[in-house]
């Protein structure tokens, strides 16, 4: 098997593999140091920690993240706190940044006696819908390699290489541009709240996300096509000051210095088939979704786990069920979440037509005020 990216999709699939004892070669662009530092997502769903629960992958996780079973909304300067674990069975999030479970992970792929190659370059697939695909690359020291095999995993991110190498037709792309654009902030500042605030302001959404004790992310809904050179930090402080402050509280925003400032791009995007002959898309490389519903790297693990089970049928008993409905079950998934986050995206934001902001608007009013609403957002939002 081999296994191109290792962010949380390829490095779980590769760690499931070796337990299953399925051969696998990992393919990574990126240096030990690089990925291992890369800060992205902080927030884990309950049954991708079962899931890692299960298979050993989680023991510092549970010793170390925090669980979060509450989200506030601030509107109009009024805090309403909503307790999304009550409403679904218990359920919670889990805090822990992304970079820890990528930490983890490489860890204990490469203490099982893991192949995985770092600061590969050149990166080509062969072959994809012969019995015998190949990959070919240069490693870190400049030598050509190969690898032949009988199944390649795109785990390569949004950006990578094995998408692009399916034949033009083969697969069908969705794409939507949400019509928004976020400023993202870190910065190294002790959180300012103990649960996620999302807030809706007239001048556009804000939010205050947790990743540690000593750092924190926020977001700032800015114009489409705004720059990060027109956020100098204090504009950015002053910006998250307006819009996350509540009236009649003492509640302030502890800041801190800022470490990264990037804007992201706030699109979705969705293959079909996640296959396409041997080669078997996962994670970011198969689907985007705007970081609203804190759902991109869960769908990534849940693509890993699926694939790996697939895989071990296959390889057992030469059973090609799971991996026959190997797309259809993920992307079930996938376009569930992608409803989710639409539906989030819209409830959230200023949009330029003033009627659509304030239909948004009435759609949080309903979530605050109404249990069946509220029901909707928690399952959705830490499962299902
Ligand atoms: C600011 C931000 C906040 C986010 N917040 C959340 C959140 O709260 N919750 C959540 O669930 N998700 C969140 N996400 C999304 C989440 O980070 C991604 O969905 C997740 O990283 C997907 O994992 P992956 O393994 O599919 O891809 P990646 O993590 O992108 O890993 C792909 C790997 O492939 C490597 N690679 C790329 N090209 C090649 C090549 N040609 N050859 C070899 N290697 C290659 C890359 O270096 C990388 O290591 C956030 C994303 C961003 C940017």
């Amino acid at each position: 098997m081999g296994i191109v990216g290792a962010g949380p999709a390829g490095l779980t699939l590769g760690n499931l593999l070796r337990q299953a004892g399925i051969p696998c070669v990992v393919l990574e662009r990126g240096t030990r140091e690089h990925i291992e530092t890369r800060p992205r997502a902080g927030v884990i769903e309950h049954r991708a920690v079962q899931m890692l629960t299960r298979h050993g992958l989680a023991d510092r996780l549970l010793r170390e993240a925090d669980r979060h079973g509450v989200c506030e909304f601030r509107v109009e300067g009024r805090a309403h706190e909503v307790d999304y674990s009550s409403l679904y069975d218990g359920q919670t999030h889990y805090v822990y940044p992304q970079q820890e479970v990528v930490k983890d992970l490489v860890r204990a792929y490469v203490n099982s006696g893991g192949d995985i190659r770092f600061g590969v370059a050149d990166v080509a697939l062969h072959g994809i819908r012969s019995a015998e695909p190949a990959l070919t690359w240069t490693s870190a020291d400049g030598r050509e390699e190969r690898l032949d095999c009988s199944f390649i995993a795109g785990a390569d991110g949004f950006h990578g290489v094995t998408r692009r190498s399916i034949p033009a037709g083969a697969i069908q792309e969705f794409s939507h541009q949400h019509g928004i654009e976020w400023l993202s902030v870190l910065a190294e500042a002790p959180p300012s709240t103990h649960k996620v605030i999302y807030a809706l302001h007239p001048d556009g959404f804000a939010g205050h996300m947790l990743r540690s004790a000593t750092v924190s992310r926020y977001y700032l809904q800015v114009p489409v096509e705004d720059t990060v050179e027109n956020w100098p930090d204090e504009r950015v402080w002053a910006e998250l000051r307006k819009r996350l402050a509540l009236r009649d509280s003492d509640w302030t925003l502890t800041e801190g210095p800022i470490i990264e400032k990037r804007i992201l791009d706030m699109r979705s995007h969705v293959v079909e088939p996640m296959n396409h002959g041997n080669l078997y898309l996962l994670g970011d490389a198969a689907h985007i979704i705007t970081p609203v519903g804190a759902k991109g790297m869960n769908l990534a693990l849940h693509d890993a786990e699926v694939l790996a089970e697939a895989l071990t049928a296959y390889h057992r008993a030469g059973d090609e069920t799971g991996l026959a409905a190997y797309s259809e079950t993920c992307l079930r998934r996938v376009w569930r979440a992608q409803e989710f986050s639409q539906w989030m995206v819209f409830m959230l934001h200023r949009s330029p037509e003033p009627f659509l902001s304030r239909l948004g608007q009435a759609r949080l009013e309903h979530l605050i005020a109404s249990g069946s609403s509220a029901g909707y957002f928690a399952q959705n939002y830490v499962g299902p």
